[in-house]
């Protein structure tokens, strides 16, 4: 399975996005809305990693990306961590 960092190509992972063939509500869903699809789907993106370091790099405040909420990536920044 090849995998994608952003030292390739920095949207690399954006060719085999799993998101791309669902809506966006999935992904961007109205506050207080379910993320458990949008994070199924995820845990089965082959570019997660790279899309969540993507998120964090650019500082991605919305939606779901790389299998975590806006909520869930800024616990992640606030504790300095990375999550694989
Ligand atoms: S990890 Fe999730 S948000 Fe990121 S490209 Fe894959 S399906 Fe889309």
């Amino acid at each position: 399975m090849p995998t994608h960092t952003i030292t390739e190509d920095p949207l690399a992972w954006q060719e085999t996005a799993l998101c791309a063939q669902a809506g966006p509500e999935f992904f961007f869903p109205a506050p207080g809305s379910s993320t458990r699809e949008a994070k199924i789907l995820c845990g089965a993106c082959e570019g997660r990693v790279a899309c969540l370091e993507y998120a964090l790099t650019h500082d991605e405040r919305f939606g779901v990306w790389g299998g975590l909420s806006e909520k869930e990536r800024e616990q992640l920044r606030r504790s300095g961590g990375s999550r694989r």
